[in-house]
C-alpha cells in the first residue's frame, strides 16, 4: 500500500509533442490537502498553466484524474473526471463520466494522467500498467467514437481495455466536443476539442494492480452499510432503478420549471410523450449500471419503428431529453434517442448541442437567421429532421455548423442583431436543464459557480424535491454554498450525484467522511473535510480570477434576469439583477471573498494553505 490506502501514488505525464511519458510522484501533502478528482485537476492546472494561454493551443493541458476510492467497491466509485481550461469560456472546467475508465486507470497504477503539448499527427496512446506507447492514429481520424473503440480493441486484441476517445467533433475543435469512454461521456466544457487540438484520438488503459485499503474488514462493513442505505432509499432504491433520470421530466413540468423552446417558457405540452414512464414503456430494453453501483439508473433503449428505427442508445438521460426535447419543442423520444446516440458518436455534449440548436431555432423564428443562413433548413422549433441534420453538421463544421460549433455565446456575438439575449448561457456555458428562474438558491449557486451553466456546482435537487422553498430568498446564500460544498466533495471523491439525497444535499457528512477514512486511513475529521472542499473551490476560483473573472461575471443569462416565466405554476418568477446582487453580497461574505471584486481574500486563501494563490492574486 502507498502512504495512504486507495491511491496508486503517482501521476503519468504524456508529452504529446515529443511522444514521451514520465512519472510524477504523488505527495502525501497533495493527497491530504486536495484529495483527488477536481482537487488534483484544479491544483495541477493552476500550477502548470500560465494565465491567458489559448485553450486550444499547445500550452493547455488536459488531466484525467480519479480519487482514492476509484477501483474499490465504494458505491458509485466507477466515475472519474477530466479537467482542462475550457475552449468555451477560457476558465477552469471539470467533467465526469461513469463506467469503468477511472478504476482501470487506478489498476494500471495511476491516480491521474496529464496530457500536454501537441502531436504533429493523429496519435493514440496505450498504457498497460507502467508500459506506455504512442501509436499512429491516422486510420482512426474521422471515425465515430464507438467505431474507434471497436477498431482499437480488435487491433490490440484487448477486448477489456478501457478507451477514452474523441469523435469528429473533437478533431474539428467544436468548442463543446466531449470525451467518450464506453458509452459514457465526460460531457461538458469542450474537453474533446482540447484532446483534438493535441491530436490525441484515444487513451487506452489496461491495468493489473490491486487497490489496497488499510483494513479490509472495516472497509467491507462500511461499504455494506452504504449499499444498504442506497437500496433502502426510495430515490436510489426504487425511482432511479425504475425510470432513471428521465423520471424527473414530469416533475419539472409539474413545477413549471422545464426549459421549453429555448427557455421562452417552462411548461411543455408534450411532456407526457417524453417522460420517463413513456421511455420505460416504449423503448427501454435493459437497465445498466456503472462499476460498483447498485442503482442501475442507465436505460438501454432500442427504437423499433418509425424514421429512427434501429437506434440503440445508452440513455438518454433527463438532461438530454430536456436539451433535444422540450427545449427544441420536440415530443418524440425516438428522435431524442437518435440525437443522443449521434452526440456520443460524433463526440459532443448533448446539453450544449441541444442548447445551441434551440438558440438557432429561436433566432430563425425571430428572423435573425434567414433560411439561407441555416443552409436551407426550416429550423423551426419541433422540426425533428432539421435538428438531426444540424447534429451532423457539428461533426463536419459544414455550413452553419461551423458558426454554431463555436457555442451559443460566441455564435451570438458573430450574428449580432440582438441575438445575445437568446444565447442562454452562464459564463458562456449553455444552461443545463434546470431553471434558475424557478429556484432561487440554484440560481445563486450557478451564478457564483466555477462552471456557470452547469447544474453540477450549485444544485437544484433540494429545491426541486421541496426540502427547501424554491421561491423565497431567505437562506439561499447558505443553500448555494452548501450545495457547492457537497458537489465539490463528490467530485474530489468522483462519486455519482445520484447519491446526494443519501449522503447530504447541502452538507459534508459523516457518510462522506467514513468512506474516505476507511479507504485511505487518513483519519480526517469533519472540519478538515469541509476545509478540503473549500480549498478545492478556492483553487478553482483563483484559477478563474487569474484569468480575469470577477464579481460582474457571476450573473445569470440575460433572459433569466429580465423576463419572468410567462405561464404555468412558476409564472412571474425570475432573477432580477438587483436581487441577485443582494444575494451575492451575503454569499461572498460566507465564502470569505472580497465583495467588490469577487476574489477570495488573502486571509481566506492563507487559511486554506493557498499561499501561492494569495501571492498571485495580491501581487
Ligand atoms: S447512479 Fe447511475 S450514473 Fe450513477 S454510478 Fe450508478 S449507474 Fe452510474
Amino acid at each position: 500500500m502507498w502512504e495512504y490506502g486507495g491511491y496508486a501514488g503517482k501521476f503519468l505525464r504524456l508529452d504529446m509533442t515529443n511522444k514521451k511519458a514520465s512519472t510524477v510522484p504523488l505527495t502525501k501533502e497533495m493527497a491530504r490537502l486536495h484529495l483527488g478528482g477536481n482537487g488534483f485537476g484544479a491544483k495541477i492546472l493552476y500550477n502548470e498553466l500560465k494565465p491567458g494561454i489559448d485553450p486550444l493551443g499547445p500550452e493547455n493541458k488536459y488531466v484525467f484524474a480519479s480519487g482514492p476510492i476509484q477501483g474499490t467497491m465504494v458505491p458509485t466509485a466507477g466515475r472519474s473526471g477530466v479537467f482542462t481550461k475550457s475552449p468555451l469560456n477560457g476558465l477552469f472546467f471539470d467533467a465526469y463520466g461513469g463506467g469503468s475508465f477511472g478504476p482501470e486507470m487506478k489498476y494500471a497504477g495511476w491516480d491521474a494522467v496529464i496530457v500536454e503539448g501537441q502531436a504533429e499527427s493523429p496519435t493514440y496512446v496505450t498504457v498497460y500498467d507502467d508500459k506506455v506507447e504512442f501509436k499512429d492514429a491516422s486510420h482512426l481520424w474521422g471515425k465515430y467514437t464507438f467505431e474507434t473503440q471497436e477498431i482499437i480493441k480488435k487491433d490490440l486484441n484487448e477486448p477489456k481495455a478501457q478507451i477514452a476517445c474523441i469523435g469528429p467533433a473533437g478533431e474539428k475543435l467544436v468548442r463543446f466536443a466531449c470525451t467518450i469512454w464506453g458509452a459514457r461521456a465526460a460531457g461538458r466544457g469542450g474537453n474533446g476539442a482540447v484532446l483534438g487540438s493535441k491530436k490525441l484520438k484515444a487513451l487506452v488503459i489496461r491495468g493489473t494492480n490491486d487497490v489496497e485499503v488499510p483494513n479490509v474488514d472495516e472497509f467491507l462493513k462500511t461499504v455494506s452499510e452504504q449499499y444498504a442505505k442506497i437500496l433502502a432509499n426510495p430515490g436510489t432504491g426504487k425511482a432511479l432503478p425504475s425510470l432513471g433520470t428521465p423520471g424527473v421530466t414530469t416533475v419539472q413540468n409539474q413545477l413549471g420549471i422545464l426549459g421549453t423552446r429555448n427557455w421562452q417558457t417552462e411548461v411543455f405540452e408534450g411532456t407526457e410523450k417524453i417522460s420517463g414512464t413513456a421511455m420505460r414503456e416504449r423503448l427501454v430494453v435493459k437497465d445498466k449500471g456503472c462499476m460498483a453501483c447498485p442503482i442501475y439508473c442507465t436505460k438501454l433503449v432500442h427504437v423499433k419503428s418509425g424514421p429512427y428505427a434501429g437506434t440503440i442508445d445508452e440513455g438518454p438521460e433527463y438532461e438530454t431529453i430536456f436539451a433535444f426535447g422540450s427545449n427544441c419543442g420536440v415530443d418524440s423520444l425516438e428522435m431524442i434517442a437518435k440525437a443522443d446516440r449521434l452526440s456520443d458518436d460524433i463526440g459532443v455534449d448533448t446539453i450544449s448541442a441541444g442548447a445551441v440548436i434551440s438558440f438557432a431555432m429561436e433566432c430563425y423564428e425571430k428572423g435573425i437567421l434567414s433560411k439561407e443562413e441555416v443552409d436551407g433548413l426550416d429550423l423551426k422549433f419541433g422540426n425533428q429532421e432539421a435538428l438531426i441534420q444540424m447534429m451532423h453538421k457539428f461533426g463536419t463544421r459544414e455550413g452553419v455548423g461551423d458558426l454554431l460549433a463555436e457555442g451559443a455565446a460566441r455564435a451570438a456575438k458573430k450574428i449580432g442583431k440582438g441575438s445575445e439575449k437568446y444565447a442562454i448561457t452562464i459564463k458562456d456555458i449553455e444552461n443545463a436543464g434546470h431553471s434558475p428562474r424557478g429556484m432561487k438558491g440554484y440560481c445563486l449557486g450557478m451564478a457564483t459557480s466555477t462552471r456557470g451553466g452547469s447544474h453540477q456546482d450549485g444544485r437544484p435537487t433540494g429545491e426541486r424535491v421541496g426540502k427547501f422553498d424554491r421561491k423565497i430568498l431567505d437562506g439561499k446564500p447558505e443553500y448555494a454554498m452548501g450545495t457547492q460544498r457537497t458537489t465539490t466533495l463528490q467530485d474530489s471523491m468522483c462519486v455519482c450525484r445520484m447519491t446526494e439525497g443519501i449522503y447530504g444535499l447541502t452538507e459534508v457528512t459523516n457518510d462522506h467522511l467514513n468512506m474516505i477514512n476507511v479507504v485511505t486511513g487518513m483519519n480526517l475529521k469533519l472540519p478538515e473535510l469541509v476545509d478540503i472542499t473549500d480549498r478545492i473551490w478556492n483553487v478553482e476560483r483563483s484559477f478563474n480570477c487569474r484569468e480575469g473573472a470577477r464579481r460582474e461575471h457571476d450573473v445569470q443569462a440575460i433572459r433569466f434576469m429580465t423576463e419572468p416565466i410567462p405561464d404555468g405554476p412558476s409564472k412571474g418568477m425570475y432573477s432580477p439583477k438587483d436581487e441577485l446582487e443582494m444575494l451575492k453580497d451575503k454569499y461572498y461574505e460566507l465564502r470569505g471573498w472580497d465583495k467588490t471584486t469577487g476574489i477570495p481574500t488573502k486571509d481566506t486563501l492563507k487559511r486554506l494553505s493557498l499561499n501561492k494563490q494569495a501571492e498571485d492574486l495580491y501581487k
